[in-house]
């Protein structure tokens, strides 16, 4: 017998069906939020195996990470700028996890990231969380995690201050606005441990720096980043 739950499920489908978040295509009830055409044409990197690459670089001089990755090239008006959206003002949480399992599968299949102990996302301020409904960097993450095997903690890296948004800021001006608003809790769960920092885009690196900052400040830490997108 079926559930009234069921019914009222099938009825708003009926309604409302499932669309592409990228494209606009119907989608089947139980299909991923992205049709498999998006998925496979927002254009990818190749970082995973090629560790001499512009995520590394963005770093050097600043933090010394060990190894650092993006899964697609970032360009205005692309379908993962649609997708992006979805995930940070659209309430939709799932579209993280999917992207998350894209860039999980890469990882684990270049064999560059085997040594990795923790993930650790991007934290939000509370406040902001609250509102959102959930951290999009901790969806990424539970993607990767879910597909590696590796696990995340979130109650290690907090951010304690309440950053203003930072789309029309210069590099500089990010960076006064991220610099020492993270905290460590629990240093001795990631002591002697080789992290992947993980957050959506990276566009001039400020709040990675200021995370991994952070970060390196644990003794014997490792540190390495993995991103959804390069702008
Ligand atoms: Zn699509």
């Amino acid at each position: 017998m079926r559930k009234i739950k069921e019914y009222i499920e099938d009825f708003w489908f009926l309604i409302f069906p499932y669309v592409c978040e990228a494209c606009g295509v119907a989608l089947g009830k139980n299909e991923p939020p992205v049709c498999f055409n998006c998925l496979y044409e927002i254009p990818r990197t190749d970082y995973c195996v090629n560790e001499d690459n512009p995520i590394t670089h963005l770093f050097t001089g600043r933090i010394k990470i060990e190894r650092g990755t993006a899964l697609f090239h970032f360009y205005k008006g692309s379908r993962f700028r649609k997708l992006l959206h979805a995930l940070k003002y659209r309430q939709k949480p799932e579209i993280g996890i999917l992207l998350g399992k894209e860039l999980g599968a890469e990882i684990l299949s270049s064999g560059n990231y085997n040594d990795i102990d923790y993930i650790i996302p991007v934290p939000l301020h509370p406040k902001r969380q609250k509102q959102r409904g959930y951290n999009q960097s901790e969806m990424i993450g539970k993607g990767i995690s879910s597909v590696t095997g590796i696990p995340m903690l979130i109650d290690v890296l907090l951010r304690n201050v309440e950053t203003i948004t930072q789309t029309k800021m210069t590099r500089e001006e990010r960076w006064h606005n991220v610099s020492g608003k993270f905290i460590i809790k629990n240093g001795n769960k990631i002591q002697n441990k080789h992290v992947l920092l993980i957050d959506d885009v990276v566009t001039t690196g400020s709040t990675l720096e200021a995370c991994g900052e952070t970060l390196l400040n644990v003794q014997e830490l490792k540190l390495s980043i993995a991103v959804l997108a390069e702008a």
